[in-house]
């Protein structure tokens, strides 16, 4: 194998002299701009005649070779590239280290939104993630609808003291949030003007995995249909998912991990400076406890 391996690198070695030298002799710098054939068909007898059977030989040998490869992979790669956010929220739980293992096999990175006490709990996997460029994003304390929607200061609140414990950990501020159940329509106007007046950036989704409903494999082809519907709008995914302990979401990660990889998604981690795609309200939100009085 490595005697192999050697008189091929060899070969290649050969191939680029040959390659520089015709490039020489036929007088033309741009190679890649231009057609080796027609430059050679221009010449004259007998020059024409070694030239063109060299130019004819060297392209067959450059498109063969590594080289003239990774240059065609590299263009069509940058042609068909997408992003895509991944996003996980509840975590940090027992399993998250699998999780990023998971995500690192693929070069995928996400950002996870996360609760206080589940920080408190996995320190170190959390200083794993800031150290391994991962998005860091909160979700509050409480998780509960009823504490953390009571009015627009305990909401802040909640934020506040999450990026207080993420920050003492990691030593990063974010101010990246996701408010439990979504910003809709629990999150009433002014509680949102609140918490962007205090610097949060409020992130909802664009695709709902429904692994928390689902809890099998049925998540994974939901995404890919909504993805389809998504690009077609022209907007970019922001897939919610969840970080939770057993969950048929790790489980069946790799499959959509795969799939995306091959439609050619870049899939990045979110950060403080991007504008966040969010639910707009219109008017049209209510604490929860209304929600609750009026029984919708
Ligand atoms: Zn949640």
């Amino acid at each position: 194998m490595g005697k192999g391996r050697k008189m091929l690198k060899w070969r290649e070695v050969a191939i680029l002299t040959v390659a520089a030298l015709v490039i020489f002799i036929v007088g033309f710098a741009n190679f890649g701009d231009r057609d080796v054939s027609a430059e050679a068909k221009n010449m004259g007898p007998p020059k024409k005649a070694v030239a063109l059977e060299q130019a004819s030989e060297l392209k067959k040998q450059i498109k063969g070779s590594n080289l003239g490869r990774s240059i065609d992979e590299k263009a069509s790669k940058q042609a068909h590239e997408k992003v895509v956010y991944l996003t996980f929220d509840d975590g940090p739980s027992p399993d998250v280290n699998k999780l990023m293992d998971t995500l690192n096999k693929y070069h995928a990175k996400a950002t996870f939104f996360m609760l206080a006490p589940n920080i408190k709990k996995h320190p170190e996997a959390v200083k794993r993630m800031a150290k391994e460029g991962f998005g860091l994003g909160l979700h509050g304390v409480t998780h509960d609808p009823n504490k953390f929607y009571r009015s627009g200061k305990s909401a802040l609140h909640e934020m506040e003291q999450d990026q207080k414990v993420l920050e003492d950990i990691t030593g990063i501020k974010t101010h990246m949030v996701r408010t439990p159940y979504g910003s809709f329509p629990y999150l009433r106007e002014s509680d949102r003007s609140l918490m962007e007046s205090h610097g949060f950036k409020i992130w909802d989704w664009d695709i709902d995995s429904e692994d928390w409903e689902l809890k099998s494999r049925q998540y994974v082809p939901k995404v890919i249909n909504s993805l389809n519907s998504i690009e077609k709008a022209g907007r970019t995914p922001v897939i919610l998912l969840h970080d939770h302990e057993n969950s048929a979401t790790l489980k069946y990660l790799p499959e959509l991990l795969s799939y995306l990889k091959q439609h050619h998604y870049k899939m990045k981690s979110l950060d403080d400076s991007m504008k966040p795609v969010t639910f707009q309200c219109h008017n049209r939100c209510y604490a929860y406890s209304q929600k609750h009085k009026s029984n919708r």
